[in-house]
């Protein structure tokens, strides 16, 4: 299907829109990066799309033309009126006012099934990622613009796993979705993007009932990363070095091992084993 696209540049003037830094505003504009999104976002007519962070409206204005229905959450009140011109002809989209870490996501999709796009400040990946994942009704993929190295971080696996790929990888498998040059954002921010694509599992890999452990353990585990498990864990855990050497050895991994190094089976197994204790 061949798309539209919204002429940013125009609806900046004609709004006297600054984009504002505060809010991580960078405009999308170049259509070979805004395609990446929507490519890697594998929509079809029957989905209901949540998108966060609308702006002007470059991505919802795609999303409208290939998905069923688009919510999209925008916090900063000045963009609403261009926003509500730009999108005007769209029956299939609602634009909510607000801040999307304050939202309910469950009545926000209305108990469906849907696919999260967004392109969003970097100093919130981390906040929105998990507000996405501790939701109860889930979404199916998760389609997000971060910083290039920030992905990187994100689909790292053996021997450079981090509190942020784990907190991610425990969800659904990570892939990537392109890079998209700082160049094709209005204005240009620093530094590369990139698509990150998450396919949730119907289920996380730990149960979602042991996170409260899994993730104490974790971050104590990842607060020292130069030291190994037995004294990373003591000191984080509070726990005296034998009963977290007993705990290693009950769960099959070596005393010396670091926390970067371990499978999520591996957490796992460390996680039952901590609360059987
Ligand atoms: N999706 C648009 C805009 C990207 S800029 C595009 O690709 O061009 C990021 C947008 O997220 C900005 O419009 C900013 O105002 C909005 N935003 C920032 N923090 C937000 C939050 N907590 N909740 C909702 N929107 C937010």
């Amino acid at each position: 299907m061949s798309l539209n696209y919204l002429n940013i540049h125009s609806l900046m003037k004609k709004y006297g829109i600054h984009p504002k830094k505060s809010l991580g505003q960078n405009f999308l504009v170049e259509p070979a990066g805004l395609s990446k999104v929507i490519n890697a976002a594998e929509l079809t007519a029957e989905d209901q799309v949540l998108e966060i962070g609308a702006g002007l409206g470059s991505l919802t204005y795609l999303l409208a033309q290939v998905a069923k229905r688009v919510t999209t959450v925008e916090i900063d009140r000045a963009m609403l009126p261009p926003l509500r011109e730009a999108l005007s002809e769209f029956p299939n989209v609602r634009v909510i006012e607000g801040d999307i870490l304050k939202q309910n996501i469950d009545e926000l999709v209305e108990d469906q099934d849907y696919v999260v796009v967004a392109n969003i400040p970097y100093y919130i990946s981390s906040a929105i990622i998990r507000h996405l994942m501790e939701a109860s009704v889930r979404p199916r993929r998760v389609v997000l613009t971060v910083q290039k190295e920030v992905a990187e971080r994100i689909l790292a696996r053996d021997g450079k796993m981090s509190l942020l790929s784990l907190s991610v990888q425990v969800f659904g498998e990570v892939s990537l979705g392109g890079v998209i040059p700082a160049g094709s954002f209005l204005p240009a921010p620093d530094v590369d993007s990139a698509v990150l694509k998450i396919e949730l599992y119907p289920e996380p890999i730990i149960p979602l009932e042991l996170h409260d452990a899994f993730f104490r353990i974790a971050q104590a585990g990842f607060s020292q990363k130069r030291k190994t498990l037995r004294n990373s864990l003591s000191a984080g855990l509070h726990l005296p070095t034998d009963q977290v050497e007993a705990l290693l050895q009950e769960s099959q991994i070596e005393n010396t091992r670091r926390a970067e190094t371990l499978s999520l089976s591996e957490w796992h197994r460390l996680t039952r084993s901590y609360l059987a204790n």
